[in-house]
């Protein structure tokens, strides 16, 4: 099966960044919100990234123009119909993705494949819900994703060796790699990163060393580019704390317990760097 016209479901942060991507490397993208302010600012912020590279001569006028029109909004779910595959990336919520999986399921024809980028749902969950749960798998992203290389694949209970290798060589094409995941709470990048992140809240909750030199430990020790509190603060304690309890409840295994620091900073409305306030304080949020 060969991929031609795609669907990006949710402009938000990733969903922009997965848009703009595989236009740039010639795929024809809808890139489709159910809010329209959200969309717009999706399609604006991909514009804006867009120029910011031609300014940086990292491409050309004449590439960011190719990109351009290789993208376009959907304001209808249903312009899916004659899509080879939808990536999905709305808010981490079940009920939300489960939604719109019912629906793709029902407008677009049965070979195309269904991704979700989620970080830490169940594929094989989300793919319960449709008629065609061979045909759904997960794409996961980094973020940001025009700048990060890795793309998670992950394979639902029931995905097909057919669908899984389309979508890693698609993968491919836009210029990641991918590594193979099987579903599980977490995946493989959360499952490890989150635990080590949560590790380092711990030591300063029980007070072994400061934010700081918590910090200084994993860059200078262990040539991390980020400290676990700054890279914490920089994805968002809630998401942090979110994904250790999808560890906590998934595995059932006490050593996934989130670090009550990390839960009193949440319902603080301390969140990082989206609020100003984290385990570090931000001037311009
Ligand atoms: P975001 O809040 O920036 O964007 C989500 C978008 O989805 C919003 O624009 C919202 O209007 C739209 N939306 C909500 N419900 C919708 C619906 N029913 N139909 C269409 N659009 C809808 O979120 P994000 O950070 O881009 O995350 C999106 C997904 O990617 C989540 O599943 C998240 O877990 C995953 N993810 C996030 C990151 C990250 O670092 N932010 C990394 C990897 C994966």
């Amino acid at each position: 099966m060969k991929i031609k016209k795609i669907m990006v479901i949710g402009a938000g942060q990733m969903g922009s960044g997965i848009a703009q991507v595989c236009a740039q490397s010639g795929f024809n993208v809808l890139l489709h919100d159910s809010n329209k302010a959200a969309l717009e600012k999706g399609m604006n912020r991909i514009e804006g990234l867009l120029q910011r590279a031609v300014d940086k001569t990292r491409i050309t006028k004449t590439e960011k123009e190719n990109t351009l029109a290789h993208l376009n909004p959907s304001y209808d779910l249903r312009d899916a119909k004659d899509c080879d595959l939808v990536i999905e990336a709305v808010i981490e919520n079940m009920d939300v993705k489960t939604a719109v999986f019912q629906t793709l399921d029902e407008v677009t024809p049965e070979q195309t494949i269904l991704a979700t980028n989620t970080s830490s749902l169940p594929i094989t969950e989300i793919a319960a819900v449709t008629n065609r749960p061979d045909r759904v798998i997960g794409m996961h992203f980094m973020n940001p994703v025009p700048v990060m290389q890795l793309v998670e694949v992950i394979r639902g209970l029931q995905t097909s060796d057919g669908t899984y290798e389309v979508i890693k060589k698609m993968s491919e094409d836009l210029g990641k790699t991918s590594v193979e995941v099987n579903d599980f709470p977490g995946f493989a990048a959360n499952r490890i990163l989150m635990p080590m992140i949560n590790e380092a809240i711990y030591a300063v909750y029980e007070g072994v060393a400061s934010v700081e030199d918590v910090d200084k430990v994993m860059k200078l020790g262990m040539n991390h580019p980020m400290g676990p509190l700054t890279l914490a603060d920089f994805i968002g304690l809630d998401t942090c704390l979110y994904i250790m309890e999808v560890l906590h409840e998934g595995l059932g295994d006490s050593k996934y317990r989130p670090c009550p620091l990390l839960k009193k900073y949440v319902s603080a409305g301390w969140l990082g760097k989206k609020s100003g306030r984290g385990f570090y304080q931000y001037e311009d949020a």
